[in-house]
């Protein structure tokens, strides 16, 4: 047996590679605050420009890029249309409260994409006694979805009523990038769809910090005050912002043999005696049911003990997630450790 530990919690355990290192110590850099700082300026453009969108916006994490848009879409006592699953309602320590003091009215269903009847059926009356619906917020991919992906007609439909019905439509885009080479989407007919994107370069795309928000001009003047307002504005961050860069060139296309990978540790579980029943994974997401909540933590302890990390994710559900640290050598072995313990 090997000594190494194969850790499948989430795609942002990968440590940056020495390409990505040299790529971070060569950045040239400035005070980012006052807007000085050349490669963060440059990961700005750089991202805004695949989108299609007019400006970006580099922070250090997914949240608060997702918590500056959902501030600057909204007014105090607002509401915000999104997924029973979504990030930013659930894991974001009630951000949409906390800090834009909006309300949520949720989709609740079975998958974890809205279309347009579930979205239209939660939009307020143009009442003084409703709340105000300003925005929607689509995950692509999902996360508790085990990473699935949006179809092109469905967003171009969600998108279409926002507009009609004056609604802000935002993208938490954490695994965007999973989502466009596993559907193969024209980039920039895909981010037109969306007022704003929050793009994650600390997951797939495995650099060590960041996130970029990218919309229109006027919006990301007002996001950048969000920003500094949150504590977010970094001096010489452009050391970071290389590692994005970096990681735009050189792991998108890759993202397809994570994806690979998932659907081969797939078809391991579903061999599992134990395994109840493995969701198909469309990326990177892999997610499977065992019998009890106590089966559910036996596995994810003799799982560890063989060197094979993974996450609950549900009573009796866990989460695998394959990325850039992840080897053909380790599928291997991680598919013999799973028919060893879950057989
Ligand atoms: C990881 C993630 C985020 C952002 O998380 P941070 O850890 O704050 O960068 C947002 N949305 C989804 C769906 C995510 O998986």
């Amino acid at each position: 047996m090997s000594n190494k530990v194969i850790d499948l919690r989430s795609d942002t355990v990968t440590k940056p590679s020495k390409g990505m290192m040299e790529a971070m110590f060569a950045a040239p850099v400035g005070d980012d605050v006052f807007g000085e700082d050349p490669t963060v300026n440059a990961l700005e453009e750089k991202t805004a420009r695949m989108f299609g969108h007019e400006a970006g916006l580099f922070c250090p994490s997914g949240t608060m890029t997702n918590q500056i848009a959902i501030q600057v879409h909204t007014s105090p006592g607002d509401e915000v249309i999104c997924h029973s699953s979504s990030h930013v309602y659930n894991y974001e320590g009630g951000g949409i409260a906390r800090n834009a003091a909006a309300s949520t009215k949720l989709v609740h269903n079975d998958g974890a994409t809205m279309s347009v009847a579930e979205v239209k059926a939660l939009v307020n009356e143009d009442f003084d006694w409703l709340a105000n619906t300003s925005l929607v917020v689509a995950e692509d991919t999902s996360n508790r979805g085990g990473g699935k992906c949006y179809n092109t007609e469905e967003l171009e439909a969600l998108s279409r009523f926002c507009k009609d019905s004056n609604l802000s439509f935002h993208l938490d885009g954490a695994r965007v990038m999973n989502a466009i080479v596993e559907k193969n989407h024209d980039v920039l007919a895909y981010g037109n769809l969306f007022d704003s994107i929050s793009i994650c370069l600390s997951k797939g795309l495995g650099t060590p910090v960041g996130s970029v928000l990218i919309g229109p001009k006027n919006f990301i003047k007002e996001a950048r005050r969000v920003r500094k307002v949150m504590g977010g504005g970094m001096r010489q961050a452009g050391i970071l912002a290389a590692a994005g860069i970096y990681a735009l060139d050189q792991n998108v296309s890759r993202l397809t043999d994570d994806h690979d990978r998932a659907k081969e540790l797939a078809q391991a579980l579903n061999r599992a005696s134990q395994v109840v029943h493995a969701i198909p994974p469309e990326t990177n997401i892999l997610l499977f049911d065992l019998q009890s909540k106590e089966a559910k933590e036996a596995a994810l302890l003799n799982l560890e003990k063989e060197g094979l990390r993974a996450v609950s994710f549900g009573p009796a559900r866990i989460r695998m997630v394959t990325h850039l640290d992840i080897t053909d050598q380790d599928i291997d072995e991680s598919k013999r450790i799973i028919s060893k313990v879950l057989d």
